[in-house]
């Protein structure tokens, strides 16, 4: 039989009683692996309880116990990197190399976490009036939410639950339905790691689940990272019922390539950085904008992109894996279509991939396009999937220009040998995350994962110090002790003295 995805309530792995399920399935066979549940509303609201009732002890918990817990869940992810890859490979179909990344970078966001202490430090001013001073703290905000896409199951969540809790809230996990089986995993090792029961709930499900979130009393903060109408959806919603929201979604990211940029590092990376995990990445290059000269490498481009194949997730040689679900490969074909109908140049054509011993994958080969105009839905939505579109551009100028005017800032980067046109770029764009010869330029956990506009709808980004400053309240408290009990009279005024 199947195996039943469970809840985590309260320290226990509990049975839904829903009579709502959704398969899982391995996206290279359509075998279901696994049925994940769509949480009841009652289990819901258990879930929100159960983190309030815990918030009342581990917002009370000491900042270095807070750390240790964070130390020994680091550990423990580490000690069981490739177990949870290997769960994570076979829900998503991602190749196994691929899969230990995406643990991995969310590990650099557990040991950011382990730092809590200093991150956390308020700020202090003596003598801001005659013997008064001023300091301030942080405090956490109670129960928090985070919801989380299929693209990384072990990073996202990771981006967020250790976070919020080394703040000294609570939290209530919903990830995505499609892989739920390695945040699960996360979950169990947080418990095994010496996790206080109700500290992290994880729930199961979708649109209902969430919005039960979005509307739920208790809950003060939520974070998101999906798709561009889900964000928009989420932060308008939660913000509406006066929660603090960060909602990180789509993306359509640009590398602009320089005539004096080094032919052969541009076009490895490039590969990379626009089929690596089938083009299913919110940082995936899905446009390269050629300038000038650097036209003429388009030929090599190809032919690069062409070497690459998908296959199993185990295959040492599969260049990356199947796209997530049937759906997701006719978005993708149907995008392919309409590129090809509205004019612009199929150079390479994946539509037809087949991949030997898996007929039945969600399978689509490299593709690439020329001769595409702004005004094409191949170029002004967000594709997800192995597609890769040149656009040609006379100057640095120019393409900043179509960048700019591009709804999505999430992550941009420009290969070249001049700093004078790296140092204009990375000023003048208007783009969240810049990469000077780097392709796919996520920060790492001290930074902050800064998406900008349509890429990106709140204030306070994920992890580094921002991190901090959503999942917390800052309390700040002037303070005057007097040495004797001579009272000069009434201040009157605004002014302390
Ligand atoms: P998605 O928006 O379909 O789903 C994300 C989450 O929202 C899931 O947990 C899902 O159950 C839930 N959800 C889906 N529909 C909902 C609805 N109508 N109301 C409320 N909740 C709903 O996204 P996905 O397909 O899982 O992930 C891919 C998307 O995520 C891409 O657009 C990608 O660019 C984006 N993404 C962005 C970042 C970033 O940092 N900006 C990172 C990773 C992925």
């Amino acid at each position: 039989m199947t195996q039943t995805v469970p809840l985590l309530i309260g320290g226990e792995m509990v049975q839904s009683e829903t009579q709502s399920w959704i398969p899982v399935t391995d996206p290279a066979t359509q075998e279901v692996i696994a049925q994940a549940p769509c949480a009841t509303a009652a289990e819901v609201d258990r879930a929100v309880a159960t983190a309030k009732a815990a918030f009342e002890s581990w917002k009370e918990t000491p900042v270095s116990e807070r750390a240790r817990l964070m130390l020994r869940y680091q550990a423990l992810l580490k000690d069981n990197h490739d177990e949870i890859a290997t769960i994570l490979s076979k829900e998503t179909g991602k190749t196994f190399e691929d899969a230990k990344g995406d643990v991995w970078r969310g590990i650099e966001v557990v040991e950011h976490a382990c730092n809590i202490a200093s991150l956390s430090m308020g700020e202090t001013v003596e003598n801001v009036a005659r013997k008064i001073d001023c300091y301030s703290y942080t405090q956490p905000l109670g129960v928090c939410a985070g919801i989380t896409p299929f693209n990384f199951p072990a990073m996202i969540p990771l981006w967020m639950f250790p976070m919020a809790i080394a703040c000294g809230n609570t939290f209530v996990l919903k990830p995505s339905e499609q892989d739920p089986l390695t945040p699960m995993r996360l979950a169990e090792l947080f418990k095994e790691a010496g996790a206080p029961d109700g500290l992290l709930q994880v729930i199961h499900g979708g649109k209902e689940q969430v919005d039960q979130l979005l509307h739920h009393p208790d809950i003060p903060a939520i974070s998101f990272v999906g798709s561009v109408a889900v964000g928009e959806h989420i932060y308008r919603t939660g913000t509406d019922n006066m929660k603090r929201v960060q909602a990180f979604a789509g993306a359509k990211n640009h590398m602009v390539i320089m005539p004096d940029a080094q032919k052969q590092q541009v076009i490895n990376n490039l590969v990379g950085a626009s089929v690596g995990a089938g083009g299913q990445r919110c940082m995936a290059i899905s446009v390269a904008v050629f300038v000038g000269e650097s036209r003429k490498w388009i030929p090599e481009l190809r032919e690069a992109l062409a070497q690459v194949r998908p296959g199993l997730w185990n295959d040492p040689e599969a260049g990356y894996g199947p796209l997530i679900n049937p759906q997701a490969k006719e978005r993708v074909l149907r995008f392919i279509q309409e590129g090809k109908e509205a004019g612009a140049e199929c150079l390479l054509d994946g539509s037809e991939c087949v991949v030997p011993g898996a007929p039945d994958g969600n399978w689509v080969g490299p593709t690439l396009f020329t001769k595409v105009t702004p005004q094409m839905s191949i170029y002004r939505e967000e594709i997800f999937g192995p597609v890769l579109i040149a656009i040609e551009a006379d100057t640095l100028d120019e393409a900043i220009k179509l960048i700019n005017e591009n709804p999505y800032g999430n992550g941009t980067s420009i290969f070249t040998a001049s700093g004078a046109a790296a140092r204009k770029y990375q000023h003048e764009i208007q783009v969240g995350q810049v990469g000077i010869n780097v392709p796919v330029p996520v920060p790492l956990p001290f930074f902050s994962f800064t998406g900008w506009r349509k890429s990106f709808y709140g204030d306070q980004h994920a992890y580094g110090k921002q991190a901090v400053k959503f999942y917390t309240e800052t309390k700040t408290v002037t303070a005057r002790w007097f040495e004797d009990d001579i009272a000069s009279g009434p201040n009157m005024t605004i002014a302390l003295k």
